[in-house]
């Protein structure tokens, strides 16, 4: 294996000097999980990574599928430009109503709209005009290839698609041992689909659970 292994004190020394959390943001998971939330949200160098993914791509128009309590969405929103837009999709009424009260509290309320409801018809009804500039997916596995080709579909030429959770655990490698495990066969699908998409550059970055990150073509 080629690299360095990430140690704990290596990791922290990456948080520390590239992606603190404020006040905020150190407060929002418990707060959502008080709530009933899932702490299944990104981690803060996931979350510095998005940020420097959007502003190599230029990112004014950012769609996110899958907000959970919007720590990403503030992540996200605090990279965009004064006239930027991020529009996150969220399944879970009590997640999309987290996301947006967090939103405000951050006073990114005007850069960002929460829709609730089923992301493959809420994505059904947006049009490519204006395309988006970068779309990140982290949401029910089984519909990513869906939500992927929604992504290609409403982006532009070097828009940048992240799809999170790309390693499964660290278990996506053992596809072909594990047909009837729904979560690795549907990352690998994912994966496998970013890869060889002619429409795509993608690599998968091992950071945290893994970012599949691909530029459109
Ligand atoms: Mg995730």
């Amino acid at each position: 294996m080629k690299g360095t292994p990430i140690t704990e004190q290596l990791y922290d020394y990456i948080v520390s000097h590239f992606a603190q959390e404020d006040d905020l943001l150190r407060r929002l998971p418990a707060e959502a999980a008080a709530r009933g939330a899932p702490l299944i949200h990104i981690s803060p160098e996931q979350g510095r990574f998005l940020q420097v993914l959007m502003r190599a791509a230029g990112a004014k128009r950012v769609l996110e599928i899958g907000a959970l309590f919007g720590y990403s969405a503030i992540w996200m929103a605090r990279a965009l430009p004064e006239d930027g837009a991020l529009l996150a999709l969220e399944v879970h009424p009590l997640h999309a109503q987290l996301t947006r009260e967090n939103v405000a509290r951050a006073g990114l309320s005007h850069k960002v709209e929460v829709r609730q409801g089923n992301a493959l018809d809420l994505l059904a009804a947006l049009d490519p005009r204006p395309p988006f500039d970068f779309v990140f997916i982290d949401a029910d596995k089984p519909a990513y290839l869906a939500y992927l080709e929604h992504a290609l579909r409403l982006t532009r030429p070097g828009a940048i698609i992240v799809g999170d959770n790309a390693s499964a655990a660290g278990n996506v490698w053992k596809v072909d041992a594990t047909p009837d495990d729904a979560y690795i066969q549907a990352m690998h699908a994912f994966n496998h689909r970013m890869a060889t998409d002619p429409r795509l550059l993608s690599i998968l970055v091992p950071i945290s659970d893994g970012m599949c990150v691909g530029v459109v073509k």
